[in-house]
C-alpha cells in the first residue's frame, strides 16, 4: 500500500536558501506567475526596496490562493518567528500586538514563502514613530477617467505642492493610478501632517472642480479623481515601492522621474515579468530624496493652514 503513496514534492531552494513550498502553483491565472517567480523577484529587488522598507512598520498581504482567492492583510503576526521578519516593540503601538518591519533582504523571501505578494509601509520610522517623515498623496481615478488625465493630475499636484515649498516623488501604484511622496523633517505629529494633507487636498478640489475631488466613495469620484490623503494617519499604509501587487497581471509599484511620466502607460506599467527593465535604474529616478525633506511649517503657512 505504501508503494503506491506519491512522492512528496521537494522543497524548491531559492537563492537566499529559503526553501519554497508549492514554488509551481500559479498565482495570477492571467500571467502564469508562480509563486517561485515571487520568491525569485524579492530576492532581486530586495537591495533596491530594503532603502524603502528599511525601519518602517510594515503590513503584509497574503494572498494563499493567489491573487483571485481571499486577501489577508497582516499588521501583526505572532505565529512564529521567521527569517528577517522583525517584530518591533509593542511600546511602538501599546494597544495592539507588536508591529512588523522587514530586517533585511531574506525576510522579503521568508514572507513570499508565506505567501506575502504585497508590502505596505507606515509614514514614519521606529525610532520617532510619533512623527512622520513623509506625506502620501494617493491619486485614485474614478471611473472613465482617462490616464492621460490622471498623468495631469499629477502634474497639477506636483505644481501646488512645489509652489508650497514641498517636493514630491512620485512612483506607479502598480494597480491603477499613482503616488506621490514627499519627505517632510520629523517635527510635527500624526494630527497635524494628516490634516495638512487634507487641507492640500481640500484646496485642489476647491480649485479644480471639474478635476478633483476630497471625498472618498466611488459616487463621489466619477469622472474625477480622488486625492487620497487618508494615507497620511496613524497607522495607515502605503504600498511600498517595488512591492508586486496582489491583483491579475501582478502589477509592480515603481519610482519614476517626473520626466518619464509621459512615457508611462499606466499605473500598472511595470509588472513581476517586465520590471526587471528597471533595476539598472533602481530608485535614481527618487535621487534627492533624502536632501528634500523641509520642515512642513513654511507650507502650512502658505496655504494658510494652522494645526
Ligand atoms: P490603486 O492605484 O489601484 O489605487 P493603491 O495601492 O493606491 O492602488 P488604494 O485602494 O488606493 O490602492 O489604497 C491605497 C493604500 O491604502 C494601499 O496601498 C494600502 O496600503 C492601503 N489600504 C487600502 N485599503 C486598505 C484596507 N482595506 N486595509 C488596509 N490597508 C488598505
Ligand atoms: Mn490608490
Ligand atoms: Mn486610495
Amino acid at each position: 500500500k505504501a508503494a503506491t503513496m506519491p512522492a512528496r514534492k521537494k522543497a524548491q531552494p531559492a537563492a537566499s536558501g529559503i526553501e519554497v513550498s508549492h514554488g509551481d502553483r500559479i498565482i495570477d491565472a492571467s500571467t502564469g506567475v508562480t509563486k517561485l517567480d515571487v520568491v525569485r523577484y524579492y530576492e532581486q529587488v530586495a537591495p533596491l526596496m530594503m532603502e524603502h522598507l528599511q525601519d518602517r512598520p510594515t503590513s503584509l498581504m497574503r494572498t494563499p490562493d493567489g491573487v483571485a482567492g481571499e486577501h489577508f492583510f497582516q499588521k501583526h503576526w505572532q505565529v512564529r518567528a521567521m527569517a528577517g521578519i522583525v517584530q518591533l516593540p509593542q511600546s511602538l503601538d501599546p494597544e495592539h500586538p507588536p508591529l512588523l518591519a522587514i530586517a533585511g533582504a531574506k525576510g522579503l523571501a521568508q514572507a513570499a514563502q508565506f505567501n506575502v505578494v504585497e508590502f505596505h509601509t507606515w509614514n514614519a520610522k521606529r525610532d520617532k514613530i510619533l512623527r512622520p517623515d513623509r506625506m502620501t498623496f494617493d491619486l485614485d481615478p474614478g471611473e472613465g477617467v482617462a490616464w492621460s488625465a490622471v498623468r495631469e493630475a499629477a502634474e497639477l499636484v506636483r505644481v501646488l505642492l512645489l509652489e508650497l515649498g514641498l517636493e514630491p516623488f512620485l512612483k506607479t501604484s502598480g494597480g491603477k493610478g499613482l503616488h506621490l511622496v514627499v519627505p517632510i523633517q520629523r517635527r510635527h505629529d500624526w494630527d497635524t501632517v494628516k490634516g495638512f494633507s487634507k487641507a492640500i487636498v481640500q484646496h485642489l478640489a476647491a480649485t479644480v472642480p471639474q478635476r478633483f475631488v476630497a471625498k472618498s466613495g466611488p459616487q463621489n469620484r466619477k469622472g474625477k479623481i480622488f486625492v487620497d490623503y487618508l494615507r497620511n494617519g496613524w497607522g495607515a499604509t502605503t504600498v511600498s515601492a517595488w512591492s508586486v501587487r496582489a491583483r491579475p497581471g501582478t502589477g509592480v509599484s515603481v519610482p519614476i522621474a517626473w520626466s518619464e511620466l509621459d512615457q508611462v502607460s499606466g499605473g500598472a506599467h511595470w509588472g513581476i515579468q517586465s520590471v526587471q527593465t528597471r533595476f539598472s535604474k533602481g530608485n535614481s529616478p527618487w535621487k534627492g530624496y533624502a536632501k528634500a525633506a523641509v520642515s512642513m511649517g513654511p507650507a502650512m503657512q502658505r496655504l494658510g493652514y494652522s494645526a
